[in-house]
């Protein structure tokens, strides 16, 4: 790639890097270079650098929280758009009724935690609030309060954008993101266009975004107006659950198991956690600086200066273990950048 680029870029947002590093950029630390680094804080700077990319075939990577990746020490030959485009707004006060939401089978597997105190949304009046795909969840859960909205509490603590949690599916206790999002505006290297709920194939883990690469520009939530305190109450407690998980992580490192692997295995829960240090007694293990870690053993964390190398490595010993000793394919839920 050349200066031009670099040139083209500039003229889209201030804030361009060359061989800029990517760990900066992930919350687990790891990952070598990007070619190109673009800091993206207002939509159309996300589209002018996606239309560059499509016009000269250069490969292109959306990070928005960096929460769920797992970018190779090599780095990534290409553009790295961050986006950074933090906005929202409330559109109506009335919002119409829910699309009909994609119910599979898999979304009905989870447990609301019984000791923290559950909202009864059914009666609430419903809003419709537009976000920009870069905002990020954390403070816009707390913005909504202020504003007298709520609905988002069970993802309170995770360090995700709107993007990224549409993109995921993202599952807090047992909501899925899914069920709020109304439509979102998508981008996808020629033009725009607004899809609604039953276009992304909500499921475990998954969005058809998977398979488009689409991009989110900005998400309508449907969420509700009422009972702020008992919400803030609950976002705040639920947020210290989350605290103590390992922060220098991508969260769970491997998918649940289905209900079907939980009950041929006659285990008390479906979670890899569980699995992973009481059945395979891997808690604890570690590789170069990658850690089972011992506080949550879902969780791979980097306790000082882990390589990508590492963590895949540790990663695969778990996948080995579980396959050898049980015959269970355990699925990656943290996705894989650049070469290994
Ligand atoms: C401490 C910790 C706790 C976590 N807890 C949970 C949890 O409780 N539940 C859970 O489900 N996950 C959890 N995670 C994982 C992670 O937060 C989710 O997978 C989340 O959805 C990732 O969002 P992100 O913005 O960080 O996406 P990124 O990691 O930046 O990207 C993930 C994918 O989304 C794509 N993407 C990002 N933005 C866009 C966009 N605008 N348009 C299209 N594609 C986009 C990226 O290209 C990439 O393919 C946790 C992670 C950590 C570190």
């Amino acid at each position: 790639m050349s200066m031009e680029i670099y040139e083209r870029l500039r003229a889209i947002s201030e804030e361009v890097f060359r061989e800029a590093s990517l760990s900066a950029y992930t919350t687990f630390k790891v990952g070598g270079p990007a070619r190109y680094l673009l800091i993206a804080r207002h939509r159309q700077q996300i589209i002018d650098t996606l239309t560059l990319c499509a016009e000269r075939e250069i490969p292109r990577l959306i990070i928005g929280g960096g929460s769920n990746l797992l970018i190779s020490d090599k780095g990534f030959p290409g553009v790295v758009i961050v986006t950074r485009n933090e906005h929202f707004e409330i559109l109506e006060e009335k919002a119409p009724p829910p699309p009909q939401l994609n119910t599979a089978s898999r979304l009905q597997t989870l447990e609301p935690p019984r000791r923290l105190p559950q909202l009864n949304r059914e009666s609430e009046d419903m809003v419709l609030v537009r976000v920009q795909a870069g905002t990020r969840l954390i403070k816009l859960i707390k913005a909504l309060h202020e504003r007298g909205v709520y609905g988002l509490e069970w993802f309170s603590g995770i360090p995700a954008t709107v993007g990224g949690a549409l993109y995921m599916n993202m599952h807090g206790a047992h909501d899925y993101f899914g069920q709020f999002v109304h439509s979102a505006l998508l981008f996808d290297g020629e033009k725009t266009r607004r899809e609604f709920n039953p276009y992304f194939e909500f499921d475990y883990d998954y969005s058809i975004l998977h398979k488009t690469r689409e991009t989110v520009l900005e998400v309508d939530l449907l969420l509700y107006r009422g009972a702020v305190e008992t919400a803030r109450h609950l976002g705040r407690e639920w947020a210290r659950v989350k605290a103590i998980q390992p922060q220098r992580s991508a969260g769970c490192i491997f998918r649940n198991l289905t209900p079907e692997e939980q009950k041929q295995l006659g285990l008390p829960s479906p979670s890899v956690g569980y699995l992973i240090e009481h059945v395979l007694g891997l808690k604890g293990h570690r590789i170069g600086d990658a850690l089972i870690s011992p506080t949550h053993a879902a969780f791979i964390e980097n306790a000082g200066k882990a390589t990508a190398a590492d963590v895949r490595r540790l990663l695969e010993k778990v996948q080995t273990e579980a396959r050898e000793q049980l015959g269970l394919r355990l699925i990656p839920e943290v996705e894989f950048i650049g070469e290994f």
